[in-house]
């Protein structure tokens, strides 16, 4: 192997040198004269798709109905608001609210109030399915799932 600049012998590994736009094996010397290319380019290669499990956490919600049937079940218990506010160590005001409507408790709440009254208050929603990301507006659609859904 000579080097393909000065023509010297290259004794071991000829360096890759790119002068202006080619890359040529040079001896140590010539090298000097250009940039080394410590390795051929790799033509960059794209990560294997992969359907990587999409990170979904069941969303828990109160139930629409919550207000008549945390009062249905409070009447069968024969409590008063005052009496199940205070086990739930809330205010009178607060049960007031959720059973008239105007407050939807928290999930915390509804879970004590689930268990206080053995009742179901908290569903969870379902996994949102592809036919329906183009229709949702509340979590939008990714261009993975773009992608997905064109190549299905
Ligand atoms: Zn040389």
């Amino acid at each position: 192997m000579r080097c393909e600049i000065c023509g010297k012998k290259i004794i071991g590994e000829p360096i890759k040198t790119k002068i202006e736009s080619s890359i040529m094996s040079t001896c140590n010397e010539c090298a000097k004269f250009g940039k080394v290319q410590r390795e051929p380019p790799k033509p960059r290669r794209q990560k294997p798709f992969k359907r990587s499990p999409r990170i979904r956490e069941p969303v828990e919600e109160v139930i629409e109905e919550y207000n008549i049937i945390i009062r249905e079940a409070r009447e069968k218990k024969g409590w008063s608001r005052e009496n199940l506010a205070e086990k739930i160590y809330e205010k009178a005001s607060v049960i007031n609210r959720i059973e008239t409507g105007k407050m939807v408790p928290d999930i915390r709440l509804a879970k004590k109030l689930e268990r206080l009254l053995n009742i179901k208050l908290i569903e969870k929603s379902e996994d949102i399915k592809l036919d329906d990301l183009g229709h949702s507006s509340g979590r939008g659609a990714t261009i993975g799932d773009i992608a997905r859904i064109k190549r299905n």
